[in-house]
């Protein structure tokens, strides 16, 4: 158990740095962009969060909806830019609020679908902390008081308090999120208009329902939260590494050109097999070093992971991911 604690804990430190950087212009106005990213599939950003959507003869699958602020902002667009074409399904990547949210407002013609787990995980969320909203519950009482929505960060969380009592529970963050409607458990293909999307499962990486979204004659996919491009991870919990590597893996052998992640910038397939290099070099490196006694500041000082140098958030996450690998990899067996 103390393991468990332990790992928690140094995971929401890390998540909090994502959380931060996600969610900093919550208070600001948004920047919002629908951006065509080959044949019919178009990416849309909503400051550090991004969905896809696909136009075809007979309507428009969309992926995640964000929050009823964009797909409101988002049904009007698609409205003007592809009259006569209704939103028909939308596809889930996970449960997380942050990106599911806002799928009522396309619900009088779409189907909502997502993986055969995400109604339970839903349904846990809404009665427990999120673990990236973790380190801000400062009196652990799995909820938000004033005191502990300050800063951009609390500003976000704050605009949650649906019934303005001064305090934010999971329920209410929540609120927006539906059920799915119908669900896949390994794979499953969306037909409309004569064109596919597959909803995949890569593995358990950061939600236990996670979907990826192939394209494959847009050789597009979609992916979030666990695949990040030319970026270190803000942390595994409440996967491992190697969870995170087997689900890269699945998403290695689809046949595509171009991934577009839930955040961050558009790569190539070849960023996706960097990716997973960098969680294996992160893994070797800290069992190499475990076995030769080294601790976590030895490592850290150390030059492993030079070679991601390059990557933007090399210098926040390096010495936080090493910290939180050591933990797992030094942990005795359960
Ligand atoms: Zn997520
Ligand atoms: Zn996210």
């Amino acid at each position: 158990m103390k393991r468990t604690v332990w790992r928690a804990g140094l995971a929401a430190i890390g998540t909090l740095t994502l959380s931060t950087a996600v969610f900093a212009q919550a208070a600001q106005p948004p920047t919002r962009a629908i951006t065509n990213i080959g044949g019919d599939l178009y990416r849309v950003q909503d400051n550090q969060h991004y969905t896809v959507f696909l136009v075809t003869p007979e309507g428009i699958i969309l992926g995640d909806p964000i929050n009823p602020q964009v797909a409101t902002w988002l049904k009007g667009e698609l409205a003007t830019r592809f009259p006569n074409r209704q939103v028909r399904y939308v596809l889930q990547s996970h449960h997380d609020f942050d990106h599911a949210s806002g799928a009522r407002v396309f619900n009088d013609t779409a189907e909502l679908v997502g993986h055969a787990d995400f109604n339970a995980e839903l349904r846990k969320a809404q009665s427990s902390v999120p673990e990236f909203f973790a380190a801000l519950d400062l009196n652990k009482n799995g909820r938000f008081e004033k005191a502990e929505m300050q800063g951009q960060f609390g500003a976000f969380l704050a605009v949650q308090d649906r019934n303005g009592d001064g305090t934010v529970t999971p329920a209410e963050l929540y609120t927006d999120v539906m059920p799915v409607e119908t669900t896949f458990t390994d794979r499953r293909t969306v037909t409309l208009g004569g064109k596919t999307v597959q909803l995949i499962h890569p593995g358990t990486a950061h939600a236990k329902d996670m979907a990826v979204l192939y394209f494959p004659a847009e050789r597009v996919v979609f992916a979030v939260d666990y695949l990040p491009v030319k970026s270190l991870p803000f942390g595994f919990a409440p996967s491992t590494p190697q969870d995170v590597i087997a689900s890269v893996r699945a998403v290695e052998t689809l046949d595509f050109d171009t991934i577009t992640p839930g955040h961050g910038e558009v790569g190539a397939k070849a960023d996706v097999t960097a990716y997973r290099q960098y969680v294996e070099d992160l893994v070797a490196g800290i069992q190499e070093g475990i076995r030769a006694g080294r601790t976590v500041e030895q490592l850290q000082a150390g030059n492993m992971l030079d070679k991601y140098k390059a990557w933007p958030n090399y210098a926040m996450q390096r010495n936080q991911n090493i910290a939180e690998v050591y933990g797992i990899l030094k942990a005795p067996a359960r």
